[in-house]
């Protein structure tokens, strides 16, 4: 790729002509130097993407020849794990075998939605009873046109897949704009489609920064449909951007997400649960177990062991061997966390962590924290951190777990643990949330659908439902 973006099949300079550096989290030294994309590379690369929808092959041939293409993508992924692997370990910070995971993730949806694209081959009509004589009528699934997609930077290749994927299965032409903080892994998909031979124009990128890439993309009436995943702000902004010319928006953004741990759920699992929740990928999670509220019987038992197994978690460098917590994304990021943790300090009890670990000062690293004693209108209790932080409290009835569990302006990821489960499914029910577990926190499932109630955004993607983003209805009525 040497420095460029990917616009209309191949790799090509930036109009801008500038750069930007990309830091590599683990010792803030900067490790690559990608294209500073401007409103003249957005422009070019919509007027790519329009060109291909509206007079290339790509929405116009068979879901099965679309497959063919998306299964190569996911095949060359599959290929290039390792090295991709490691690409977001620099990048992001992340442990070297999550981000195996992301990779094989990745690979995954590419594959997932070749099968949805082959199977609306058949789904794309659907005859309709109408009640009038002499009338007959039929929906059409058609691609919705040009999409563009905007990511943040904590699963960079993933949360590309888990646009570009469903969008290229629909017949939809894309622009991605990667996070500044992670654009090289997103970037590489470039390659990986020209390698699978999706046609010229179907797939475009654009690395740089929100205001000067990002907001260019929402605003250009060449587009279509925007999808974006991060902060809420941000989505807001898009969303109000995009109700200037109609365009349509599905949004996936923060959480602060509950697990509620009932007295009955074994010591060991509720641990093993709340641990992974908030701590896998550094915290840096949307729907991170960021709030624990455990049953009275058996909170101060399982506080100790939380604080316990905080402080034997192994943080370091993301390649070295047993590491279960990187750094976090970028220096600014860092800064971020740091001051998110010092506001808690004086509104909440530090039971551990709360600063750098020892000898690891040079890279962006917080230790696993964990606070308890705040009020439920602490600012630590009801904010997103994008950390390693958690907030525990105690309750005593279930009414009163899901009341705070729900007292929330998010409602992404909720999740449940107990023995009993006819109260596991009564409070699931009861989460105003989107994702919800029991008896587990956090796996995520290409088939299932993923996505937020109230400020954590807007539409569902993954699963079919991911596929309904990128489709538009049309009713043919004929009368005869
Ligand atoms: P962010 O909102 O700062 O940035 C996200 C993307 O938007 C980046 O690519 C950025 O360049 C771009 N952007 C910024 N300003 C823009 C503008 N004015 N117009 C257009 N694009 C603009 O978020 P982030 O810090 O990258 O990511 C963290 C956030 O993402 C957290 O809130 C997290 O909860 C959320 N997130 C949500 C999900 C989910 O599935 N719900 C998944 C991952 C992350």
């Amino acid at each position: 790729m040497n420095g460029q973006i990917f616009v209309d099949g191949d790799y090509v300079a930036s109009a801008s002509g500038a750069m930007f550096d990309v830091v590599d989290p683990s010792n803030r030294e900067v490790f690559h130097r990608v294209p500073r994309g401007n409103s003249e590379d957005i422009d070019r690369a919509v007027r790519a993407a329009r060109r291909a929808f509206d007079e290339g092959p790509w929405p116009r041939i068979s879901g099965a020849e679309r497959a063919a293409v998306l299964r190569r993508m996911g095949d060359r992924i599959a290929e290039r794990r390792d090295e991709l692997a490691r690409l977001e370990v620099r990048d992001n910070g992340k442990p070297l075998p999550e981000a195996l995971w992301d990779v094989d993730d990745t690979a995954g949806v590419f594959h997932f939605y070749a099968n949805l694209a082959e199977r609306l081959d058949n789904q794309t009509v659907q005859e309709i009873k109408l009640g009038a004589e002499g009338f007959t009528s039929k929906a059409v699934k058609e691609p919705i046109g040009v999409a563009g997609a905007i990511i943040p930077w904590n699963f960079p290749l993933l949360m590309a897949s888990w646009k570009v994927a469903p969008a290229l299965a629909a017949g939809c032409t894309v622009v991605l704009k990667p996070s500044e903080l992670t654009p090289i892994t997103a970037l590489e998909l470039g390659g990986i489609a020209q390698e699978a031979g999706l046609p010229a124009g179907v797939l475009n990128i654009v690395t740089g920064f929100g205001p000067e890439a990002g907001q260019p993309l929402t605003e250009h009436p060449g587009v279509d449909k925007l999808a974006f995943t991060g902060s809420v702000p941000t989505g807001s902004r898009i969303m109000a951007t995009a109700a200037k010319d109609i365009k349509t928006v599905s949004l996936e953004l923060g959480g602060k997400s509950p697990l509620v741990v009932f007295a009955d759920t074994p010591i060991d699992e509720a641990v093993e649960w709340i641990m992974f929740g908030i701590f896998w990928n550094q915290g840096e999670v949307c729907s991170a177990t960021s709030r624990v509220l455990i049953e009275e019987p058996i909170y101060e038992t399982l506080m100790a062991r939380l604080a316990d197994e905080a402080r034997r978690i192994k943080i370091g460098h993301g390649l070295d061997e047993g590491v279960l917590l990187g750094p976090l994304v970028s220096p600014s990021q860092h800064d971020k966390v740091l001051a998110c943790i010092e506001r808690g300090k004086s509104e909440a009890r530090l039971v551990t962590g709360g600063g750098v670990p020892k000898g690891l000062e040079g890279g962006c690293y917080v230790e696993p924290t964990i606070f308890a004693d705040m009020d439920e209108d602490a600012w630590i209790w009801r904010e997103e951190i994008f950390g390693p932080v958690v907030c525990v409290k105690p309750f005593k009835t279930e009414d009163e777990a899901i009341r705070m569990a729900n007292d929330s302006r998010f409602g992404l990821g909720a999740a449940v643990m107990s023995a009993d489960l006819d109260r596991a499914e009564r409070v699931a029910r009861a989460f105003r949330a989107g994702i919800v577990w029991i008896n587990c926190s956090q796996p995520t499932f290409t088939e299932a659908p993923w996505g937020g109630y109230k400020q954590s955004g807007i539409g569902r993607e993954l699963g079919e439902w991911g596929l309904m983003n990128y489709l538009e209805t049309k009713q043919i009525t004929t009368f005869d």
